[in-house]
């Protein structure tokens, strides 16, 4: 998702509640699938571009797995009480 401050969601606005840290796996304890990277990437460098040529449009996360061969997209909207981006404006 890209994440362009003040015009669209941040981190914080998906996900309100900061999880205890060990409580959440990671990479390095859990590892990852090593091809998940290489889906990753030309998403994110499309997005990129989406941005420089101002055609992305904020708050569309792409999801996807890998090992289920799903991928959709999920809208996100900011939040109008996140603690983090809530007072930035466009
Ligand atoms: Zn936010």
């Amino acid at each position: 998702m890209p994440i362009i401050p003040g015009i669209g969601p941040c981190l914080r606005c998906l996900f309100p509640d900061e999880p205890d840290a060990s409580q959440v796996a990671n990479c390095k304890q859990n590892g990852i699938l090593p091809i998940t990277p290489g889906f990753a990437v030309p998403i994110q460098i499309a997005q990129a571009i989406r941005i420089l040529l101002g055609t992305v449009t904020p708050g569309i996360m792409i999801r996807f797995s890998v090992w289920d061969g799903v991928a959709r997209s999920i809208r996100v909207s900011r939040n109008a009480h996140c603690p983090v981006c809530h007072s930035l404006r466009p």
